[in-house]
């Protein structure tokens, strides 16, 4: 039987092997062990002005940057409603408030000008929001320009989720470092995996040494157990680790391969009637980890799912683009500023299998699946 075909695989052909056998033989299994400063500094030295620290997952790194950006019970948080319910999961435990705000239509990610406009209404109302989670969605970076000058003006702290961003730029800085504080993924489907982790990303020292702290229980240096406040078993262990070094040695080799997969893609459907692609604006480099490809049923006859069903016929993996937070029924009764931007690209997106090993005859048979929906279509019409 024919293997399926997944949406994001991951590959581990470094040294993963060599450095989990060697975490095994010498016993550092957990939050000690030498792979874990070491992908640290392997990181840090991608970004260049910024230092991270380690975590078991992106989410806990989420839920660290807001604790370390002063969000408590009852604050607001402006979050992208274009993401992954992790963005926003964390708001809810601190017992904070999500306002969700739409996308613009050219890096999917959230508009600048809905965003102020959200500011200037929850001030109006007396509640000045304590942050604000800016996603790079599917690698592409967002409008940090503009953001950043507006968070600036209101004194809005940024907390930049930049969890599928690992390895993309915008104008020439790694994305990670554009907020106050920043979060990559490594979990297994991303760009690169440690099985389970996450990162915290700043260029503040006190804050990467307080988010370590929280990290590992909130253990002051005592010899025994001493803790004045709440801690997190967040810390990212030395197994995890040693995979995520052997993986980031590899890491522009796995963007080139997804860039090149997205590349192909557009080459073979680019000039299809109603099939659209996120392209990169001007001084934006994205490490494709997705590809993605909007409908336009209208053009095409055919939709997102009709699609996903036929590839699915062939043990083909794709999936709808993230379906609006606001839209999520546990998020139902929060705020949401904007239109329709982020639901119609839930509406009318299919994420197509990426895996950095993806063959070409593969991708040429998910291509075929899909040009083929053309001629069913027009043939039922006629
Ligand atoms: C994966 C992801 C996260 C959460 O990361 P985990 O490591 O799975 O906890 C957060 N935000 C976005 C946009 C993600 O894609």
């Amino acid at each position: 039987m024919k293997a399926p075909i997944l949406l994001s695989a991951p590959v581990f052909d470094g040294r993963e092997h060599e450095y989990i056998q060697k975490a095994l033989n010498t016993g550092f299994i957990a939050t000690n062990g030498s792979f874990i400063p070491k992908f640290e500094r392997k990181l840090a030295s991608r970004l260049k002005t910024h230092q991270v620290s380690v975590v078991n997952s992106g989410t806990s790194a989420l839920h660290l940057s807001l604790i370390l950006a002063g969000v408590s019970k009852g604050d607001e948080v402006i979050c992208q409603s274009f993401t992954f319910c992790a963005s926003a999961n964390p708001i809810l435990y601190l017992g904070a408030v999500p306002i969700f705000v739409d996308s613009e239509a050219e890096t999917w990610n959230i508009c600048p000008e809905i965003l102020e406009d959200t500011i200037l209404s929850r001030l109006s109302k007396g509640k000045k929001p304590k942050a604000v989670v800016v996603v790079d969605l599917f690698g592409m970076p967002s409008k940090y320009e503009d953001i950043l000058k507006i968070a600036n003006r209101y004194g809005i702290t940024v907390i930049e989720d930049a969890a599928e961003a690992v390895g993309s730029t915008y104008h020439g800085r790694p994305c990670g470092v554009f907020g106050n504080i920043g979060v990559f993924s490594f979990n297994g489907n991303k760009i690169i995996t440690t099985g389970g982790g996450g990162a915290i990303v700043s260029s503040d020292t006190e804050v990467l040494a307080k988010a370590k702290f929280l990290s590992m229980q909130a253990r002051e240096d005592f010899h025994y157990y001493e803790h004045n406040e709440v801690g997190y078993n967040y810390r990212m262990n030395n197994m995890a680790a040693g995979i995520g070094l052997a993986q980031i040695d590899k890491l522009d080799q796995k963007i080139s391969k997804r860039r090149s997969i997205f590349q192909r893609y557009q080459e073979m459907l680019g000039n299809c009637n109603g099939i659209s692609f996120l392209e990169e604006p001007d001084g934006v480099f994205c490490n494709r980890w997705l590809t993605n490809i909007l409908i336009d049923e209208e053009v095409t006859g055919f939709s997102n799912d009709d699609i996903r069903k036929r590839l699915l016929e062939m043990k083909i993996e794709s999936r709808f683009l993230w379906k609006p937070l606001h839209m999520q029924p546990v998020f139902l009764d929060f705020p949401y500023y904007g239109g329709n931007v982020c639901s119609s690209l839930f509406y009318k997106g299919l994420c197509l299998p990426s895996s950095e090993n993806l063959s070409l005859d593969e991708q040429e048979m998910i291509v075929k699946v899909i040009l083929k929906q053309y001629k069913v279509k027009r043939s039922i019409r006629i």
